[in-house]
């Protein structure tokens, strides 16, 4: 039973593997699509917010760093509270981005509270840089003040002194203090001031104001927290304010560089795993593509298979039914076609055996078992068409059994069907020719059609075939012509052209008019007609 199903289990099977296949190539997708959400999912929650806040703490850091430096360089409070406000600003930004930040990231909190410190710290001493410029400032003020009285002779105790040229000289030098940038200068210049003073003292024979001047000068210019004192003090604060604000400005590159180092680790991160993803997502189409080309190669091989196995075996049987083709289309295997043309076949054969037996049921007498009289009309024309195409002589014999009635009133209607049957059987063992034919004609009438025999060939057939009757000696005691059953015939032997114009109607009447002769004749006889 189970190799019977063949088709169904081979059906069966390749659907399996198709759908196998199919659910295969999805979850194998699905598991791809899986990872690459799962590395968007890293680019957006990571990379991407990662990249823009090192965007935004660099360009914070690159403010504070502007910002410190003006810090430095700055000449008034207000400028320098102004700038210092700004700072703070950068540096709440900054920590609110510190905030926002993983938790575990507390070097970043700690870094911008250093730098939060620093600031603070470079803002006092830029504040007391300041205060101490502007000290130096409003001393070195007064002190031009006098000296632009002793110049201008409105003091007239120093009116010796106007036309100095070493107080011309000491009052440039002085002049140049403040534009002093380097401590080693200012002590040169220090140096230069003390001998000019030195040589005003010398000449003090000029006046004891004179005197009076220089130890004036002397005490405002090189006494302790003179002008040249605090102007250096006014240089260390500065060096110190520089290098704090360099020192801030390094600290806060510092902390950019690691914002921006850990954001580039993050995203090196998330670019190895795009690329794994990335490499994952080639085998996978690769893959698919794979099995995509095997589940339509098994889908070509299942329509193959349908159309050789199944398809082009109905068409042959369709086609077999339909033509009614004499060829029985058999197939190899034992699958379910091949059963379906077997059982066709065996129908088929089973259809042609009993219409053949409908054929020769419908040609044939039921009683005699000879050629009914349908066969006899079909043959006749068949028989007159060879003659006329051939010029063949055709003859044509009725044979009437003679006092038949008699014979059943006497006998019995069984009796007679059985006299019929021998009769009919002595015409068939007579009448042997190959192209011969003999049939009942209806009743206990017979006839015979004889193709390409001429009158006499016609003459001994019919003579044999009346011995014949006679020798089967059936008794008649009704019969007046003989004490067994007889039979009289009537022939017609027609001699035909391409041109004829007798037909089945014409050679019957003519046979029919012999047959009444020979009953009228006498019976037991052959009456002759001949046509040409
Ligand atoms: P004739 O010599 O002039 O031919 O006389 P006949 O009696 O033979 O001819 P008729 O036509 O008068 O009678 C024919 C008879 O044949 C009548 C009928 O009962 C009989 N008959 C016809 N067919 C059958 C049949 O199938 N079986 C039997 N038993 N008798 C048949
Ligand atoms: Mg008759
Ligand atoms: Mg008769």
């Amino acid at each position: 039973m189970q190799n019977k199903k063949t088709t169904l289990y081979v059906f069966i099977f390749a659907q399996c593997s198709v759908m196998v296949l199919f659910i295969l190539i999805l979850l194998l997708s699905l598991f791809r699509l899986h990872d690459v959400r799962q590395l968007l999912g890293d680019v957006t929650t990571n990379a991407v917010p990662a990249l823009s806040q090192a965007a935004v703490i660099t360009r914070d850091v690159q403010q504070l760093v502007s910002l410190t430096t003006r810090l430095t360089s700055v000449e008034n409070q207000s400028a320098r509270r102004i700038i210092k406000g700004q700072l703070d600003e950068a540096l709440a930004r900054l920590e609110s981005s510190a905030l926002q930040q993983e938790h575990s990231d507390k070097y970043f909190s700690t870094q911008l509270n250093v730098l939060a410190q620093e600031i603070e710290e470079l803002n006092t001493l830029v504040r007391q840089q300041i205060e101490v410029e502007k000290e130096v400032k409003v001393e070195r003020e007064a002190l031009f003040d006098y000296l632009n009285q002793v110049f201008e002779g409105r003091d007239e105790r120093y009116i010796e002194l106007k036309s100095s040229q070493v107080l011309v000289s000491l009052t440039l030098k002085i002049a140049q203090i403040n534009q002093q940038f380097q401590l080693h200068e200012l002590r040169l210049l220090e140096g230069k001031i003390a001998h000019q003073l030195k040589q005003l003292r010398e000449s003090a024979d000029k006046g004891q104001y004179t005197d009076k001047l220089v130890i004036t000068l002397e005490k405002a210019i090189l006494g302790e927290w003179g002008m040249v004192d605090k102007q250096a003090n006014v240089m260390r604060i500065r060096g110190r304010s520089r290098g704090r604000g360099s020192f801030v400005e390094h600290l806060a590159e510092e902390v950019a560089s690691s914002i921006e180092l850990r954001a580039s680790e993050v995203t090196k991160n998330t670019a190895q795993s795009a690329l794994s993803a990335s490499t994952r997502v080639t085998d996978q189409i690769t893959l698919s593509l794979g099995l995509s080309t095997l589940v339509m190669l098994i889908c070509c091989a299942i329509i193959f298979y349908i159309y050789k196995r199944i398809i082009l075996r109905l068409i042959a049987l369709t086609n077999m039914v339909e033509h009614a083709s004499d060829e029985v289309v058999e197939f190899e295997g034992n699958d379910e076609v091949s059963r379906l043309a077997k059982s066709f076949a065996l129908y088929f054969n089973r259809v042609k055996t009993q219409e053949a037996e409908l054929i020769r049921l419908s040609l044939s007498d039921a009683l005699t078992n000879i050629a009914n009289r349908r066969a006899f009309e079909l043959e006749i024309e068949k028989s007159m068409a060879m003659a006329k195409r051939h010029q063949w002589p055709l003859t044509i014999m009725l044979i009437d059994v003679d006092f038949f009635k008699a014979y059943n009133d006497h006998y019995g209607h069984t009796q007679g069907d059985l006299c019929l049957k021998a009769v009919a059987s002595c015409l068939n063992d007579t009448i042997t020719r190959n192209t011969d034919f003999c049939a009942r004609f209806g009743g206990e009438e017979f006839v015979a059609i004889l193709p390409n025999t001429d009158e006499k060939g016609a003459q001994v057939k019919a003579q044999a075939v009346r011995e014949a009757v006679e020798q089967l000696q059936i008794k008649h005691e009704k019969s007046v012509v003989s004490a067994h059953v007889t039979v009289s015939l009537g022939v017609a032997t027609y001699y035909s052209t391409t041109d004829a114009n007798w037909g089945v109607k014409t050679v019957l009447d003519t046979a029919d008019k012999a047959l009444y002769n020979a009953k009228v004749s006498g019976r037991n006889r052959c009456v002759f007609t001949i046509h040409r």
